[in-house]
């Protein structure tokens, strides 16, 4: 099989790739390295199954050609991580938005049995009322003052809706996959991701900030998880069409992360807190309560 990964030397897609090449199949990477890293991908360039192309989604000239090469399409491709969006809001609607609707317009003048996996996020739920697993067929929320805060919620949402639109309008087998917290190897701390943050923290003896109050809940999943539900998605033909979380039940606030980071690195690191306005600026709205509604994904695998 020919596997096109958009994205591939992220910390999602690099674990795409290296479980394709396990099973034996042809992996084509494009990744203009923005967040993702060489060192992700270094072990697999010398494979013969492996390309790999330096390049931006929004202007690449070989897409449409890697598009048609594809029997299967993980587009991972995106600005991400909250320091990014919080920076360069404008990057985070055009890159988003527009690398995936180039992507679906290539996709469409080929063939179309191409399977394609988009990655949105459960930002889309976006400050949901109430202590709730989150299901697919609840409404979505903006916060009232248009926050640039939510570009990445509104860029995902936009991105679901051009997905939703091929599939129904010229029958392509494509999946929206709603992840929440994913955590595991190559994931960076850089960009406002938590995990990778306090483990750096806590083993070099730093002290180990929590945004906020550290009362948050999430749910983590690791991203071997991800991988293996991603691919069995990709061969259920109910998934065709379909909007679906990707996530894990268990949960745990960020105040018992940290330490738990800290008991398992043995650090001495303090734990302090950092009131949101001096983590992110003024106007930051948290997202108290993140848990997955898993029901569908599981009636789907
Ligand atoms: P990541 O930053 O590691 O991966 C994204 C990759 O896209 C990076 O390698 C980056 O260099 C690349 N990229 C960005 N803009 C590009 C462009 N214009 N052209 C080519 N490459 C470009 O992040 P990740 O955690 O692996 O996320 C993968 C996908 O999953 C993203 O779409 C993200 O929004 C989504 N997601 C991830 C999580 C999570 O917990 N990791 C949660 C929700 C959604």
């Amino acid at each position: 099989m020919h596997v096109l990964i958009t994205g591939g030397a992220g910390f999602i897609g690099s674990h795409l790739a290296e479980f394709h090449l396990r099973r034996g199949d042809k992996v084509h990477v494009v990744d203009d390295l923005s967040t993702g890293q060489r060192e992700n991908i270094s072990k697999l360039i010398e494979h013969p199954d492996f390309i790999f192309d330096e390049a931006d989604i929004l202007v690449w000239d070989e897409f449409e050609q890697a598009i048609s090469w594809a029997d299967r399409i993980y587009h991972m491709a995106a600005v991400v991580g909250l320091f990014r969006v919080l920076s360069d809001p404008i990057s985070v609607l055009a890159t988003n938005i527009s690398g995936c609707e180039r992507l679906l317009r290539f996709l469409h003048k080929s063939h179309w049995n191409t399977k394609l996996i988009i990655a949105s996020s459960s930002e889309v739920y976006g400050n949901h009322p109430g202590n709730v697993a989150l299901n697919e067929k609840m409404d979505l929320y903006v916060s009232p003052d248009m926050n640039t805060r939510w570009n990445y919620s509104l860029s995902k949402l936009a991105d679901e809706a051009l997905g939703i639109s091929y599939a129904r309008q010229y029958g392509m087998d494509i999946t929206i996959v709603r992840f929440f917290n994913v955590v595991g190897p190559n994931q960076t701390g850089k960009y406002g991701m938590v995990v990778p943050r306090f483990v750096r923290q806590a083993v070099e003896g730093d002290p180990i900030t929590i945004f906020g109050d550290g009362k948050q809940v999430r749910a983590f999943m690791d991203v071997r998880d991800t991988v293996e539900i991603l691919d069995r998605l990709c061969t259920s033909p109910k998934s065709k069409g379909e909007v679906v979380n990707v996530g894990n039940v268990g949960e745990i606030t960020i105040e018992s992360l940290a330490n738990l980071v800290k008991k398992e690195a043995k650090s001495d690191s303090p734990i302090t807190f950092t009131p949101y306005h001096e983590a992110y600026g003024d106007n930051f709205d948290e997202i108290y309560h993140r848990k997955a509604d898993l029901s569908k994904l599981n009636s789907l695998i």
